[in-house]
């Protein structure tokens, strides 16, 4: 029995809302992290891919509006409940791939002061809804200026030994996960560093890109 559909579903929902108050970030409904018809509505009409240097990278949206917010709001306001939630949908609306072994989010920046990382938990989203494990062998190798503005420029300077890698990665399939993909360049020097360890770096997945090839 589904105690949130119907009548009484929202009689639910409202009791819970009155036990613990949040509200959908999106539309406002009450006693949901956020629901999953906005969830939906953030997403693209077809699933968006691009190819940087051989590197797969499917993403769920553009960097419009409200998945701006959103992935502002990961960043600094705090919604990390929506993160997960946000990455499970992500899982049914990309499709799984097949011969991945592990997830590997895109790391915390060295001197952020989140704590919490939103590309991990946008990993462990979709790994739930893949049944694939997350690991995090990736670490920044430097601290790198904060990317806000969404800075292209910038982001093309990465430089090639912006990440290192913490444990044995050797011989493992693994697909990278991020929030937004920009110009690809970070995703590109994560899947380089990976591939340097001895892993098989197959794709790519963000919530969000600002180009993409239709
Ligand atoms: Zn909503």
């Amino acid at each position: 029995m589904n105690l949130f559909r119907g009548r009484a579903g929202n009689f639910v929902k409202i009791l819970l809302h009155l036990i613990w108050p949040i509200n959908c970030p999106v539309c406002g409904r009450p006693g949901e992290v956020i629901c999953c018809d906005c969830i939906r509505s953030l997403f693209w009409k077809e699933v968006i891919t691009h190819e940087s240097e051989n590197l797969h990278i499917y993403s769920a949206s553009f960097y419009h509006t409200d998945v701006k917010d959103i992935i502002l709001g990961f960043k600094y306001a705090g919604l990390r409940t929506l993160c997960r939630p946000i990455g499970q949908a992500m899982g049914e609306f990309l499709t799984r791939p097949d011969d991945v072994d592990y997830l590997i989010p895109v790391p915390l920046h060295i001197d952020s002061t989140r704590t919490y990382n939103q590309a991990y938990e946008l990993a462990l989203g979709l790994g739930d809804t893949w049944q694939i494990n997350v690991i995090e062998p990736a670490r920044w190798a430097k601290v790198i200026p904060n990317h806000a503005g969404l800075n292209a420029i910038e982001h093309k300077r990465l430089s090639k030994d912006a990440f290192k890698i913490s444990e044995d990665i050797a011989d493992l399939k693994i697909a990278l996960v991020d929030d937004v993909c920009t110009t690809g360049t970070t995703l590109l020097r994560l899947a380089q560093v990976c591939e340097d360890s001895g892993a098989k770096v197959k794709c790519a997945y963000t919530l969000a890109t600002v180009r993409g090839d239709l």
